[in-house]
């Protein structure tokens, strides 16, 4: 059984059966390894109880979202649609909280409002929202969230940072004085307190954040009942990186509530709301190699594949690294980045858009990074790790044209999947007017 890595049940030939069956490139879904982490995080110690919501932003596919929603994953919803699309996919709006940067208005407005008189839950960020939502709240008695801005925060890279004074997410601290008077002056309580730091940064940021905010709760929230402490929880998806240990974490939060009920009688409910985490690693981009060129003696060599930033947008907009499999048309695994080949054999994997950065590596000015590999064939298959999270959510796919690619899943069975079909260039061109 030649698995693509120790961690999934995919094997090579299970790659070569699907793209021998669908046109690549396709997303393929591990769902015992999905099913895994959701038990991970579930599993999660905590005092007081605990509810594990999904940030559906990390990826939006409704079969994702009923299967990670099925093991008793709730949703957290960055946007007034993301809340509608897990609607219509079957999950009820007791289960969705909204953390969104708008404010929703006009049609939207309503809609929000059937949503939230349904069981939705609202997680204020910003003074305008509350200011906006507080006559409804008070009016339906709604218990509201209130995302807080720490003023510190932590991520992979800058841009996922979301906790510092350099972004703009959540009530200010120095804010709070002014939120908390609208709160009072409607009769409203804020039920729970929530904040998100950011993306994949250090474990011990996150332990940092939760006595700052336990911090924060105790001084201007005496009604809150429970504490979301957010995402982030960092991935491993090359083999050089460590994982967050949520065990490790939740002992760490444990010890905390505990204080915090010893000190004041509290006793807090536990939230947390990993996206990449439950994601990341069972999701694959497969593809095929079209070409192989190379820039001079001096120069690199390059494999260009069937799909790239169009399908795993991450290495150009954050400089992330993700694993590279060799596959041949035949199901046999050439090379990987937990077993790599004794070969010396560099290659940039690129794909088919016009745009020089359409690479799968990059160095941090941007440039082509080689990396070992096996040198493949032409119609060979070029599988790219680590792409559940934040790929088919979140790609430019029709940058040069291309259609939305399809996803599938393995079951844990072992069966293939088609969870969503390619788009077509009909569907790419179908709104435009002349
Ligand atoms: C993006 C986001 C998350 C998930 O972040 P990950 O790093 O993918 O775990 C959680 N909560 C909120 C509010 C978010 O915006």
């Amino acid at each position: 059984m030649n698995t693509l890595n120790p961690f999934t049940s995919i094997t090579a030939a299970k790659v070569a059966e699907a793209a021998a069956q669908h046109q690549t490139p396709f997303y393929l879904y591990d769902e015992a390894l999905l099913l895994q982490k959701c038990r991970r995080v579930l599993h999660m110690p905590n005092p007081y109880g605990l509810t594990v919501r999904f940030a559906m932003k990390a990826n939006s596919t409704r079969a994702i979202l009923r299967l990670i929603h099925s093991q008793g994953v709730k949703i957290d919803a960055s946007s007034l649609n993301e809340a509608r699309r897990a609607h219509l996919a079957g999950i009820p709006c007791e289960d969705i909280m909204l953390t969104t940067q708008e404010v929703p208005h006009g049609e939207d407005r309503a809609l929000l409002e059937s949503m939230l008189c349904a069981g939705m839950r609202y997680n204020v960020c910003s003074l305008r929202q509350m200011e906006r939502i507080a006559p409804f709240a008070a009016a339906q008695k709604l218990s509201l969230s209130v995302r807080v801005h720490p003023g510190v925060g932590a991520g992979e890279s800058v841009t996922r940072n979301t906790g510092d004074d350099y972004s703009c997410f959540g009530v200010h601290l120095t804010n709070l004085k002014q939120l908390l008077a609208v709160a009072e002056k409607y009769g409203l309580q804020i039920g729970t307190v929530h904040a998100h730091i950011g993306s994949g940064g250090d474990p011990e940021a996150w332990r940092e954040n939760i006595d700052l905010q336990l911090g924060i709760l105790e001084t201007f929230f005496p009604h809150a009942h429970s504490v979301s402490f957010g995402g982030g929880l960092k991935e491993a998806r090359m083999p050089d990186e460590n994982a967050a240990d949520v065990e490790m974490l939740g002992k760490y939060a444990s010890v905390q509530l505990e204080a915090f009920a010893l000190r004041t009688g509290r006793q807090l409910h536990m939230e947390v709301e990993p996206g990449t985490y439950l994601v990341a690693n069972c999701g694959y981009v497969v593809t095929t190699v079209l070409d192989k060129k190379r820039t001079g003696e001096q120069g690199l060599s390059f494999v260009i594949a069937d799909g790239g930033m169009e399908v795993n947008a991450r290495p150009l907009l954050y400089g992330s690294r993700h694993p590279f499999y060799m596959v041949s048309r035949g199901g046999e695994l050439l090379s990987s980045e937990f077993s790599l080949p004794e070969t010396d054999y560099k290659a940039v994997l690129v794909g088919r858009c016009c745009e020089s950065g359409d690479a799968q590596s990059l160095d941090e000015a941007g440039r082509s990074l080689p990396r070992t590999m096996a040198q493949p064939e032409i119609g060979d298959y070029t599988v790219i790790g680590g792409a559940g999270a934040y790929c088919s959510a979140m790609t430019p796919f029709n940058y040069n044209s291309h259609e939305q690619i399809a996803e599938l899943l393995v079951t844990q069975q072992g069966a293939l999947r088609l969870i969503r079909k390619r788009q077509s260039l009909e569907q790419i061109i179908q709104n435009e007017l002349d």
